[in-house]
C-alpha cells in the first residue's frame, strides 16, 4: 500500500501527505475540540468547538507546510533539487538526494524553516492582538492565539540542536565549517540528537508513572522517532561520503539474464524466477530493451491466467527511471533505485543492455567499503 499521496505542487515541488498525518490530524482535532478550546472559550456549543478545532488543525497543517517550503525554496535557490515534500507526524521531510555543498548553504537551509515558523507565530500574534483591540474575543481570536503558540513551539522544538532536527543541522553546519569534516560534524550532531531523544523518553516515562498517560506516550513516541532518525541520517551521511564520486561501471553485473516479451507467466516463473531467484528480469527483444517484469506484478495476475498472459502484458515499460550508464555516480544510482520501486537499474550503453545493478549490490559495496576504509 502506498503510504503517501500527492496533494498539490508548489514551485514545481510535489507535496505529499503521509497517511500517519491523518491519525495526527484526528488526534489534534480531538485534543483541541475536547480540551483546549472548551478551556479557552467556555460556554460555546460542542459543534463550535469541533469547527474551531478543525480550522485550527488545518491552519497548523498550512503552517507546517510553509515551514517545509521555506527549507525547500532555499535549497532550490542553492541548486539542490528537491524531489518533494512529505508531510507526516509532526513535521515534514523535504526529499533531497544530495547533501548541501557547503556549511553555509546547510546553515541557510536549516534556519529557514524555524524562521518561517517564528514569522508565522508573529503574524498570528499580531492578528490576535488586533482582534482583541476590535473587541472580538471569540473563536477567531482563540484560533489565532493557538496558531501563535503552536508556531512558536514548532520553531523552538526544531531548533533543538540534535541532528536531524533543524537545530541539529545548524549545529552541524557550524561544526562542519570549523572542522572541515562533514562526517565528524554529523557524528557529534546526531549524538546530541540521540541524547536529547533519551531525555524525551525519560521525561515521557516520568509522565507515565505520574499518571499523565497521553502526554507520556507522546514524549516517548517522539523520543523514539528522533532516536531512529538520528541513526538513519548519520548512516546516510557516511554512505554519501563513501559512495559519492564512485562510478558504477566497475560494480555492475555484466551477464544479465533477460527474458523475451512473449514468454508466458507460468514459464517465466518456473524457468526464471524459481531458477535464478531474482526479483525482476529485464525484458529484451532482438537486443532492444522493452521493460522490466517483476515478481510483484506476476502475483497480481490470477494463477489460472498465467498460461495465457505474457511478460509483455504485465511488464513495466522502459522509462528513464530504470536506466543508468556506467558513468552514473553510485549515490545517484541508489537514490534513483529508491525512487523507481523496482530495486534495480538497467545499465544501457549504445542502446544495448550492458548490465544490471541492484540495491543490494550497492549496499554490499557500501558495507565492504565502510569496513575497509572506515
Ligand atoms: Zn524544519
Amino acid at each position: 500500500m502506498k503510504s503517501s499521496f500527492r496533494l498539490m505542487t508548489i514551485a514545481k515541488i510535489p507535496i505529499e501527505i503521509n497517511i500517519t498525518w491523518f491519525i495526527i490530524l484526528g488526534l489534534i482535532v480531538f485534543t483541541l475540540g475536547q480540551g483546549f478550546f472548551p478551556y479557552t472559550n467556555p460556554g460555546l456549543s460542542t459543534a463550535t468547538y469541533w469547527l474551531m478545532a478543525l480550522v485550527a488543525a488545518l491552519l497548523l497543517f498550512a503552517s507546517l507546510l510553509a515551514h517545509e517550503l521555506a527549507h525547500s525554496l532555499v535549497a532550490q535557490k542553492n541548486d539542490l533539487p528537491i524531489h518533494g515534500i512529505t508531510l507526516f507526524i509532526f513535521g515534514g521531510v523535504a526529499h533531497m538526494d544530495k547533501e548541501p555543498p557547503s556549511p553555509k548553504v546547510e546553515f541557510k537551509m536549516a534556519i529557514a524553516g524555524p524562521l518561517m515558523s517564528f514569522f508565522l507565530s508573529a503574524i498570528f500574534y499580531i492578528l490576535s492582538r488586533l482582534l482583541h483591540l476590535l473587541g472580538l474575543t471569540g473563536p477567531l481570536t482563540s484560533i489565532a492565539e493557538y496558531l501563535f503558540l503552536i508556531n512558536l513551539i514548532i520553531g523552538i522544538f526544531n531548533l533543538i540542536p540534535g541532528f536531524p532536527l533543524d537545530g541539529g543541522r545548524v549545529l552541524r553546519a557550524i561544526l562542519w565549517h570549523y572542522s572541515k569534516d562533514i562526517k565528524k560534524a554529523t557524528a557529534i550532531a546526531s549524538n546530541i540528537g540521540k541524547a536529547f531523544a533519551f531525555v524525551l523518553i525519560a521525561f515521557g516515562l516520568l509522565n507515565l508513572f505520574s499518571g499523565q498517560i497521553i502526554s507520556g506516550i507522546w514524549f516517548i513516541f517522539i523520543g523514539f522517532f528522533l532516536l531512529e532518525a538520528a541513526d538513519v541520517s548519520y548512516r546516510q551521511v557516511v554512505m554519501k561520503k563513501i559512495l559519492y564520486g564512485l562510478k558504477v561501471g566497475k560494480y555492475i553485473t555484466k551477464d544479465v539474464i533477460s527474458v523475451s516479451s512473449n514468454i508466458t507467466l507460468d514459464k517465466l516463473v518456473d524457468d526464471y524466477f524459481f531458477r535464478f531467484r531474482h526479483g525482476a528480469f529485464p525484458v529484451v527483444d532482438d537486443d532492444s530493451v522493452r521493460g522490466i517484469v517483476t515478481l510483484h506484478d506476476i502475483k497480481e495476475v490470477e494463477k489460472n491466467k498465467w498460461s495465457t498472459t505474457t511478460a509483455k502484458d504485465i511488464m513495466l515499460p522502459l522509462k528513464k527511471d530504470y536506466v543508468i550508464n556506467e558513468q552514473t555516480d553510485a549515490m545517484d544510482a541508489l537514490a534513483q533505485i529508491a525512487r523507481n520501486h523496482v530495486g534495480r537499474l538497467l545499465v544501457i550503453e549504445d542502446g544495448k543492455l550492458d548490465g544490471i545493478l541492484t540495491q543490494r549490490d550497492i549496499m554490499k559495496l557500501f558495507e565492504f567499503k565502510a569496513e575497509i576504509e572506515g
